[in-house]
């Protein structure tokens, strides 16, 4: 899996086909979607295009889809990865994780697609099912068996569910997706999911940045990590953006990348992260700045109803 990507998410559908298509164009060879984010035909067409202009070959890109909360229990599980697989127009992922360790109740995609974060919509509120992890996970096995999917994995899983999940697991998790940045680090669970063998995607890499366009309070009352003074001098002193030296102080950790940017200067500028290195000291400095603040929180879902 490469050690940089590009996220798909809040990538408009107006414009999603043509800057997936200009990622790739630009040397991204890795894709981040989700059924969720509700521009997977769109992701589908940049990187058929991007086939078809003969940019890329299929197996010279890596894609990541990910299961909604809804679609937990076996059979739905199956179908709906299916369904994205005919979204994006492709034979097969070379990733497909459960998006969270969250199971809600099934809505019929011929009623809504994708369904978002509320079940039932009218009311506000979200609804949760009885699926066990355990029960997800087979279904995504049998993906794997089925040849639709290369590998599978998990995003926003702690230590301990990774620990309960790995003593059912027939196939392993490759990858375990979480949200990482200097302010959230996670050190002992990314150190225990490194130490079983399981790669680490970091999301969100830019902290608050990604949740200022969605009007989040939170990040609002954020400095941002952007604009840090550690980050800052660190950047200046490589002559990097303060962009740059953020993502490669999580790859340089051997933590994946996947940062989203709508603009082709910023595409290329993240793409070339990888191309200086940070001292163990500045690599410190930055970890430092971790205050366990959570953007994404299923504890802020609507209805405030603690999940974790
Ligand atoms: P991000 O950290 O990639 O930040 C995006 C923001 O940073 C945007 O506002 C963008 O304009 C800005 N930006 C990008 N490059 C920049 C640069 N070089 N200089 C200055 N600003 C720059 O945040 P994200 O989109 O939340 O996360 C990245 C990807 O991770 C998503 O697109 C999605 O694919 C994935 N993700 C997964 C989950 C999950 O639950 N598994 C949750 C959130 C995001």
């Amino acid at each position: 899996m490469p050690l940089i990507g590009f996220g798909a998410w809040k990538v408009p559908n107006a414009t999603c086909a043509d800057t997936i298509y200009n990622a790739i164009k630009a040397g991204y060879r890795l894709i981040d979607g989700a059924e969720d984010y509700g521009n997977e035909k769109e992701c589908g067409e940049g990187v058929r295009r991007a086939i078809a202009d003969g940019i890329i070959k299929r197996e010279e890109i890596f894609i990541t889809s990910k299961l909604w909360n809804t679609f937990h229990q076996k059979d739905h599980a199956v179908e709906l990865a299916k369904r994205s697989l005919a979204d994006w127009g492709l034979e097969y992922f070379d990733l497909f994780l459960i998006h969270f360790p969250i199971a809600q109740k099934y809505v019929d995609p011929a009623e809504r697609y994708p369904p978002g974060l509320l079940t039932d919509v009218e009311k506000g509120i979200i609804e949760f099912e009885n699926v066990p992890i355990a029960e997800t996970w087979a279904a995504l096995e049998s993906l794997v068996d089925a040849g639709l999917v290369k590998n599978i994995g998990i995003s926003n899983f702690n230590a301990g569910l990774v620990r309960d999940l790995l003593t059912v697991a027939r196939i392993r998790p490759s990858v375990l997706q979480i949200e990482h940045h200097p302010y959230l680090t996670q050190s002992a669970l990314v150190d225990y999911i490194q130490a079983q063998g399981i790669a680490i995607t970091g999301y969100s890499t830019f902290g608050p940045q990604s949740f200022l366009e969605m009007g989040q309070e939170r990040a609002q009352n954020t400095p941002l990590v952007l604009q840090h003074e550690t980050v800052n001098a660190i950047a200046t002193a490589h002559g990097r953006s303060p962009a740059q030296v953020i993502l490669r102080w999580a790859t340089q950790r051997n933590i994946a990348v996947i940062p989203k940017s709508n603009n082709v200067d910023r595409l290329k500028q993240n793409l070339d992260s990888a191309s200086f290195d940070l001292t163990e000291e500045e690599l410190k400095q930055i970890s430092a700045l971790n205050i366990n603040l959570r953007f994404n929180d299923p504890n802020d879902w609507p209805g405030k109803i603690p999940i974790f």
